[in-house]
């Protein structure tokens, strides 16, 4: 028997890569090549995704960047600091099983497979990364943060309170994002200044009114838009660097407005419209994304943290001077979290209806990681909120496993009919 060359023997980092470069392939053939009539200007992420997840391509070779563990983290002040914000939520479910391999089996998907993906070091984006900012938001977020040190990240906690109406939560925050400020520039090297922030806001600012825009053309009828290309735009956002991704997005909404102006239809004839909440989808756990449009509904609006919650609401500043702009930024990220991390939150009900009217949708489809007991509980409350205003919700709890795909698509199928004939009858 001929030994196999040293250089030719597959280590496990390698092998976990190319496993990860599979999964993503998977998702990004079915988002691309499973859909007709794809904007031109979706190639500018359909490409960028290929290049990280397959071809192995770092977004950032140069460039601190400073991995963040929830939409909770102001990116403005990461930026200001001279680091470059990563988003460590994390999607893949090559991921995921490595880290079931040391986390308790009923964790949510998400943190396993962020913790598996820090283990694995594949991730183009945070390989080689050394500081981790971690929110204390849920518990399983919580006690990341003691695995993460254990792998040997340095990790700044950043505390959040449990209640978000009160003005004792609301100062105990301000205070939490001071106190970031001031650290942040000791992990890069670089101290925020009041040019440097006012700066960001701006920047920041313009992605998020080009997200705006896009999102605005989603309420049109016919649709312009898949929400699967959405989930696309805004998830590059997690690691993209801003200027290319805010450019890339103003050249996507201009072609949807041409879109518009002919009256396009992205979806089907009859195609019911959809609101889309609950634990967030993270690339490449599209699934139930892809399985709602598959099945002949069309996503027009959502509220998750890795679409709209992450470029919603906009830093409102009435004085540019250092303090006023640090607080403006902690409210801007306060106020508009409606994760049910928080004790009470009647926001994300109302945020919910809004939406439904705003977006005219017919139904709301809720998805709930299994393990992710906030949102599983919330659940309850959601639903006889829906039902008390006649809006139709399809609760479904998951995780990243392909296994249940079969049956998961025979109930969004089966709610799809339903809001046809319900639309038929009115
Ligand atoms: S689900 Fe909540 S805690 Fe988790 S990343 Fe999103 S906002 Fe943060
Ligand atoms: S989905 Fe739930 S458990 Fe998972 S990170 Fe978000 S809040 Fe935490």
């Amino acid at each position: 028997m001929t030994a196999v060359p040293e250089h030719e023997i597959e280590t496990g980092v390698q092998r976990h890569a190319r496993h990860q470069g599979m999964e993503a392939g998977g998702v990004l053939d079915q988002v691309e090549r499973g859909f007709a009539g794809n904007p031109a200007g979706m190639q500018y992420f359909y490409d960028l995704f290929r290049d990280v997840y397959c071809n192995g391509v770092k977004p950032h070779p140069d460039k601190q960047t400073i991995g963040t563990m929830c939409v909770q983290i102001p990116d403005e002040i990461i930026h200001a600091a001279g680091g470059v914000p990563v988003r460590m939520c994390n999607g893949f479910y090559t991921d995921e099983e490595l880290g079931s391999e040391f986390m308790p089996a009923k964790s949510c998907s998400l943190v396993k497979a962020s913790l598996g993906m820090l283990k694995s070091q594949t991730n183009p984006y945070s390989a080689g990364l050394k500081t981790i900012v971690n929110p204390t938001t849920c518990d399983q977020k919580k006690k990341a943060a003691g695995m993460m040190r254990e792998m040997g990240y340095q990790v700044y906690d950043m505390e959040l309170p449990p209640v978000k109406e009160s003005e004792e939560g609301r100062e105990y925050w301000r205070r939490s994002v001071r106190k970031f400020t001031q650290h942040i520039g000791k992990l890069t090297g670089k101290k925020v200044t009041r040019r440097g922030l006012k700066q960001t806001i701006q920047q920041v600012g313009r992605a998020q009114l080009a997200y705006h825009r896009l999102n605005e053309l989603r309420k049109h009828t016919p649709i312009p838009i898949l929400g699967k290309d959405i989930f696309m735009v805004t998830n590059a956002y997690f690691f993209d660097d801003l200027a290319r991704w805010t450019e890339a997005t103003e050249a996507l909404c201009e072609e949807i407005e041409a879109r518009v102006v002919q009256g396009y239809n992205a979806a089907g004839r009859r195609s019911p419209r959809i609101v889309f909440t609950g634990s967030p989808p993270v690339f490449p756990n599209l699934k139930l994304p892809l399985m709602i449009e598959q099945a002949d509904g069309v996503i027009v609006a959502d509220e998750t943290c890795s679409s709209n919650r992450l470029l919603n609401d906009m830093v409102s500043v009435d004085e540019w001077f250092m303090y006023d702009m640090v607080d403006a930024v902690a409210d801007r990220y306060l106020k508009s979290c409606t994760c049910p991390i928080f004790t009470m939150n009647n926001d994300r009900i109302r945020r919910l209806v809004e939406l439904y009217r705003t977006f005219n949708a017919d139904g709301i489809i809720y998805q709930a990681f299994a393990g992710c007991s906030v949102y599983e509980m919330e659940q309850r409350s959601v639903a006889k909120a829906m039902e008390k205003e006649e809006i139709p919700m399809l609760y479904i709890e998951t995780d990243y496993s392909p296994s249940q795909s079969g049956q998961l698509s025979t109930r969004v199928e089966a709610f799809i009919e339903s809001l046809k004939a319900r639309r038929r009858q009115s």
